[in-house]
């Protein structure tokens, strides 16, 4: 008989192997170590399905860890390996984020589904899960991301209805309190000239990818968005108001100076 392989972290009840990974490497081609955690929604309509995906060669993806809706959790793929989660991705300059992180799959049929509300259990499991994993690899709070964060141009997880402020009351997470959203002057997607650079710029140094043109093109336009629904899902509409910026500068000059959460 042989035995079972115990999962890295207490929290998943066992390993369901996937195949889909690899070795993680940094810039200089050594083994990295991860320091990042992103989070994604399975975006497909049954639980089901999106985990034997994640684990179907052929598929070429996989996470590693899966929360189902009732909060059970599976490991799919060892830390120390590099799970295929993250894609064409990038973020505060670095271009291997599946090298860089540990993936979770939260189980929710996503904007194309509806985007129905994450249930309390498997959010409790997501944030027991997350605990234990910044904890163990020291992972900064400001480098835990959606999905949405590092691919803005082509993802939306895991969504605006992902309940950021209550995984940062838990501990997990980088979060300021939003800028209520109300008038004022405002940046919009055409617009060009400094101001619009300086937003890039402040984007930038938070860590999202974005080129400082000064115009405010569809690609700034979808960092905007994705910062929002992050960080002020109030409005996710891609202009730059009073309430992002505010909420922005807010979360820069609160950002944790190289602390770690643990
Ligand atoms: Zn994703």
């Amino acid at each position: 008989m042989s035995e079972q392989p115990k999962p890295d972290s207490p929290v998943a009840a066992k390993v369901f192997p996937s195949p889909n990974h690899g070795e993680r490497l940094g810039a200089d081609g050594t083994p990295r170590r991860p320091d990042m955690l992103v989070l994604h929604y399975t975006g497909m309509p049954d639980a089901g399905d999106a985990l034997q995906r994640l684990c179907n060669p052929a598929a070429e993806v996989s996470a590693h860890y899966f929360v189902f809706e009732n909060g059970r959790v599976l490991q799919l793929v060892p830390e120390g390996r590099r799970a295929w989660h993250a894609g064409r991705a990038s973020w505060a300059g670095e271009r291997d984020i599946n090298s860089a992180s540990i993936g979770i799959e939260i189980a929710n049929p996503g904007h194309e589904g509806g985007l129905p509300p994450y249930p309390a259990a498997q959010i409790a499991a997501v944030i027991a899960l997350s605990r234990d994993i910044v904890s163990r690899w020291a992972i900064p709070a400001d480098r835990v991301l959606g999905h949405s964060d590092v691919a803005p141009e082509r993802k939306l997880d895991p969504g605006e209805l992902f309940p950021w402020e209550e995984l940062n009351r838990a501990g997990i997470g980088h979060f300021v309190r939003p800028a209520p959203v109300r008038g004022g002057r405002f940046l919009s997607p055409g617009e060009s000239g400094q101001p619009v650079e300086a937003l890039q710029a402040m984007l930038a140094m938070y860590g999202y990818d974005i080129a400082l043109t000064g115009r405010y093109d569809e690609a700034t336009t979808a960092v905007v968005a994705a910062f929002q629904r992050h960080f002020r899902p109030e409005r996710i509409d891609g202009i730059a108001d009073a309430s992002t910026i505010t909420t922005l500068r807010d979360l820069i000059a609160s950002r944790p100076a190289a602390t770690v959460i643990v």
